[in-house]
This record gives structure tokens, C-alpha cells and sequence, in this order.
């Protein structure tokens, strides 16, 4: 078993700045778990702490079941990629990944096997006497990988390992990331500030912001039931709009029409000190062209007019931006509550709306269109906290 175990963990640096402060997790054995979050927000320093590479301020650290605190590094158990590859020049590739295993005295025999059974499994076998000056970035990331797989440890910790390869190499290797993790069924935690990295790998995703964790959950569940603005507005590319809601008669005001508002909300709305204005969160992909659904599709959404703006036409579907007028919640404001309340870096909140529309749309820019969008997918924030009402 090697589970990992956060309890309570923060780190305070001497200069008195606090990276990460009271974090709770429990990552199970074989688990692969993804730390994102905007720079800055302490993912490196959690990563490096349970490397034994920081100390840990206050908190408990626990690797199989046992206190590490103040274990070193190398008696952890436990292999860590970085972005930059860090590979031996000199060496071949061979000698590269036999390296950790040369320094655990392991004999000539088992040393040779370890390293072509790892390069098998990362198709690095034609590759074993090359030297890395010879290797494209991929490759060189795959040996720094087999290098570390090579030891097998109890856990692998990964820092951004693919932020140095470009977009098409990137989206590549987590194919082989995603398979070797499953292969190997090793604990690892994966760091990056990649929101779409972090949804397409991992089991489960920390996110994390000013060194606290926002939520905690598989890719899915953050993706529908964000916890807070500042999830909502992290995960999904492009982000999800917002809008201001004003509370009246049983109905939220807003710049696409009056939405009802459902049981659940209406609840949590009652008593004195309740939210009059709200904020109102969907989805670009939760739009649609109204000329393009069906009744009973109709039924369960609302319809607005608006201007076209821009038009993006991305193959498959388009991404159609919409002037409305005024009432957006603006990036500045949604700033401030961010940071009153654990909310958002939100990005992309100037005055248009993001929609992401069937291809078949026959959208013009400056013309006007109908479009509807899904009221059971909608997101009701309340701007004072930033929680999901809904
Ligand atoms: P990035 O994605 O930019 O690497 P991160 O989420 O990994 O960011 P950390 O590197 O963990 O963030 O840093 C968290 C906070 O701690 C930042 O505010 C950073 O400036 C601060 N920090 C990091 N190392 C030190 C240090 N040695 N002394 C003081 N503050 C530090």
C-alpha cells in the first residue's frame, strides 16, 4: 500500500509569505491525482513537500501509513519528473535509466531487464543507445519518465513534465502518461496549471488557489457542480459566462430574460439576510441556435436575441460571441469578489457572450440570431461568498 496523506499540511517560508495552508488529502494507493491551479497558488510547494524537497511547517505527512515529515528525500520511496528532463549528456539512453538503479548497488543482470522491460513499455527500445543531444523533446521526456518508472517506487510525482514539449507533442505524451499510470497502477501526483491536462488525466483533481484547496473531485463531478466561482470559471475552455441576476417576484432578473428560479435556490433564498442579486453561470457549450432544436429541447431552456459579434468556426462547432448590453458581470467586479471570496483569476470576462454553437449555425457577424440556452445547466453564485447555490 502506498497511500498519501495530507493532514492538515501548510508551509510558511522564512520571509513569512504562507504557500500552503491546512491542506487535507487523501490520495489512495494507485491513485493518480492532478494539483492545478493559477501560478502561484502553492501546487509546487505541496508537490515538493511530499517529495521531502520542502520541509512542512505544521501538518502531517504520511506515505503508507507512515509519518515522513522529517524522513530525507531518498529514503521516501518515491520518484519525481520535472519539466526539464535533467538527463545525463554523457550517458546513452541506457545508462540514463539504469543510473538510479547503478546508485541502489542493484546487480548487472536485474539492472539490464529493469531498463528493456521500461523501455518497452515506453517504446523507447530502438532508442536505448542513442545519447539525448540525438533525441526529440518527447523522447527525452519519455526517458526522464523511464528513469524514474525504472526503480519502481511506491509513488511518482510529476512537476508540469510536459510544459516544455509544444502543444502537438504535449497532447501526445499525456496519452502516454495516462497509459503508463494505468499499466503501472502507481500513486502519482501530477502538477500542472493546465485545466485541460488536469481534466483529461487523472482520477481525481485538487484544485487549488492562494495555497487552499477549492475542491476536490474526479474531472466530471468539477465540471458539473463547482463548488465556487472560481471553480466554475477554472475549469471548462473557454471559461463559463457570468452574469448579473437580480432577485424579483420568484424570478432572476437578467440580460437574457427572466429566469425562474427552481426550489433548491428559492431555499436557500429565504430569511432576511439572503442575496438579492446573484450571479448567473453557463456554459458556452449550454447554447444553442434556436433555429436548430427541437420542441422538446425548446421546453427546457430559454431563448434571447442578441448581435453577433465575433465568429470562430472551430470544424466541428463554432465558438460565436454576442454583444450584451450591459449587464455582464465585468472582470474587474468578478475580480473583487474573487477575492473576497475564494473565487476567481476569472479570465475572458469582457462585455461578450461565449457561446459554442452547432456548425450548421448560419451565424453572421453584425447580424442579429435567436439563441437558446439550457436552464438545467445553468449556476447560481452568490457574489458575497462566491458558493454554488445550485
Ligand atoms: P507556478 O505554477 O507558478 O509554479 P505554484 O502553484 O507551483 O506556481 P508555488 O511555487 O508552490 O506555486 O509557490 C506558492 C507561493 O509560495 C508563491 O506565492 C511563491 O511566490 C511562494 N514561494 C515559493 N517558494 C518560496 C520561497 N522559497 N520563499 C518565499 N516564498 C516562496
Amino acid at each position: 500500500m502506498a497511500d498519501i496523506v495530507l493532514d492538515k499540511v501548510s508551509k510558511r517560508f522564512p520571509d513569512g509569505t504562507t504557500a500552503v495552508r491546512d491542506v487535507d488529502l487523501e490520495i489512495a494507493d494507485g491513485e493518480f491525482v492532478i494539483l492545478v491551479g493559477p501560478s502561484g497558488c502553492g501546487k509546487s510547494t505541496t508537490l515538493n513537500m511530499i517529495a521531502g524537497l520542502e520541509d512542512i511547517s505544521s501538518g502531517e505527512l504520511r506515505i503508507a501509513g507512515e509519518r515522513v515529515n522529517d524522513k530525507a528525500p531518498r529514503d521516501r520511496d518515491i520518484a519525481m519528473v520535472f519539466q526539464s528532463y535533467a538527463l545525463y549528456p554523457n550517458m546513452t539512453v541506457r545508462e540514463n535509466m539504469a543510473f538510479p538503479l547503478r546508485l541502489a548497488k542493484l546487480d548487472r543482470e536485474t539492472t539490464h531487464q529493469k531498463v528493456e522491460e521500461a523501455a518497452k513499455v515506453l517504446e523507447l527500445t530502438p532508442l536505448l543507445d542513442r545519447k539525448p543531444a540525438n533525441l526529440s523533446g518527447g523522447q527525452r521526456q519519455r526517458v526522464a519518465m523511464g528513469r524514474a518508472i525504472v526503480r519502481q517506487p511506491k509513488a511518482f510525482l510529476m512537476d508540469e513534465p510536459l510544459s516544455n514539449l509544444d502543444a502537438k507533442l504535449r497532447v501526445q505524451m499525456r496519452t502516454v502518461v495516462s497509459r503508463l499510470q494505468k499499466q503501472l497502477g502507481t500513486t502519482t501526483v501530477y502538477v500542472t496549471h493546465d485545466q485541460t491536462e488536469a481534466m483529461t488525466l487523472g482520477d481525481r483533481v485538487v484544485i487549488m488557489r492562494g495555497g487552499a484547496v477549492q475542491q476536490v473531485g474526479p474531472p466530471q463531478e468539477l465540471y458539473d457542480h463547482p463548488r465556487n466561482l472560481f471553480v466554475a470559471g477554472f475549469i471548462g475552455s473557454p471559461s463559463m459566462n457570468f452574469l448579473h441576476a437580480a432577485v424579483e417576484d420568484g424570478h432572476l432578473r437578467t440580460a437574457l430574460g427572466d429566469v425562474p428560479i427552481g426550489d433548491r435556490v428559492r431555499r436557500q433564498l429565504d430569511g432576511a439576510d439572503a442575496p438579492r442579486e446573484l450571479i448567473l453561470g453557463i456554459r458556452p457549450e449550454h447554447f444553442e441556435d434556436a433555429a436548430l432544436i427541437d420542441d422538446e429541447t425548446r421546453r427546457r431552456g430559454l431563448e434571447f436575441d442578441a448581435p453577433v459579434d465575433i465568429v470562430e468556426s472551430m470544424g466541428s462547432d463554432k465558438y460565436v460571441y454576442f454583444t450584451v448590453e450591459g449587464e455582464r458581470a465585468s472582470a474587474a467586479e468578478l475580480e473583487e469578489l474573487a477575492a473576497d471570496a475564494g473565487a476567481a483569476d476569472f479570465t475572458g470576462t469582457g462585455s461578450s457572450l461565449v457561446t459554442r454553437l452547432s456548425a450548421e449555425s448560419p451565424v453572421r457577424e453584425g447580424e442579429p440570431r435567436r439563441v437558446w440556452f439550457n436552464l438545467e445547466k445553468i449556476h447560481l453564485f452568490d457574489p458575497s461568498t462566491g458558493r454554488n447555490l445550485t
